[in-house]
């Protein structure tokens, strides 16, 4: 049976002193009330990595960061690498969110070189992907998504690809209070479990998470995790309130 999963992608918000409370609050209702079925990461900035790291009981909340380099070590002023954030503890890693690929010209080659970076280090993988509102309208989101995928996470291997969950995130849906319908999500995340079927296998398929993203929040979660390809959620705003993003964890009862 494949993981669910609700994942908080924190972005350049809260003070250290505040993202630590935050991290006490979630691991507190994570231990108290969280359904015990569902795996709950947290993606605090870079800098909050070490102090939420010794708050967080691991068997009840997980730590990712919201990127790493592209490269392994040296003159690379600014950058944290993969085998840092291993160093300190870190779980996972996010590659690919749209806000890098459109802010910082993340391409796929940059993107491919921190996917093998974050394997070579042990560290596993939140992937993105997903289509623009242009795209949307064109018809073109399939196509998108599917180039995004064949160009990145499906030139691994199928043992690595295990260490893979992947999110779809339409870009119109992010921050903007827009989610896709429940139909959308669903017929989206078919869409690539067919992929990952037709490229590694329906086994590999069965077991891959794919998580949504996009302005879900305790209100619709439940509506989206009800769909069978629907695995839980990588939640931006609604994770920076602990009860909220408690709440979504416990939308698929
Ligand atoms: C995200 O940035 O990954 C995200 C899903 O954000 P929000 O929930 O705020 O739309």
């Amino acid at each position: 049976m494949r993981k669910k999963i609700v994942a908080g992608n924190w972005k350049m918000n809260k003070t250290l002193q505040e993202g630590i409370d935050l991290a006490i609050e979630i691991n507190k209702l994570a231990v108290e009330k969280a359904d015990n079925d569902v795996d709950i990461i947290i993606a605090p900035p870079f800098i909050h990595l070490t102090e939420v790291g010794k708050v967080i009981d691991r068997e009840h909340v997980s730590l990712s960061s919201q990127n790493c380099a592209s490269e392994q070590q040296g003159a690379f002023t600014g950058e944290v690498s993969a085998e840092m954030l291993w160093s300190a503890g870190v779980d996972y890693v996010i590659i690919g969110h749209s806000e890098r690929r459109a802010y910082y010209q993340e391409d796929n080659d940059i993107l491919n070189k921190k996917i093998k970076l974050a394997l070579d280090n042990n560290l596993k993988i939140i992937f993105c992907c997903g289509e623009n509102l242009e795209q949307r309208e064109a018809n073109k989101h399939f196509e998108v998504i599917k180039k995004q995928l064949t160009e990145t996470v499906f030139t691994l291997i199928k043992e690595d690809f295990d260490s893979i969950i992947l999110a779809y995130e339409p870009i119109w849906a992010i921050g903007t209070g827009k989610t896709a319908t429940p139909e959308q999500a669903q017929e989206i995340h078919k869409f690539i479990r067919s992929l990952i079927s037709e490229k590694f296998g329906n086994d590999i398929a069965q077991e891959t998470t794919i998580l949504y993203g996009g302005s879900c929040k305790p209100a619709n979660a439940k509506q989206l995790f009800v769909n069978p390809d629907v695995d839980g959620g990588l939640i931006g705003g609604a994770a920076l309130k602990a009860e909220d993003f408690i709440d979504i964890v416990n939308s698929f009862k």
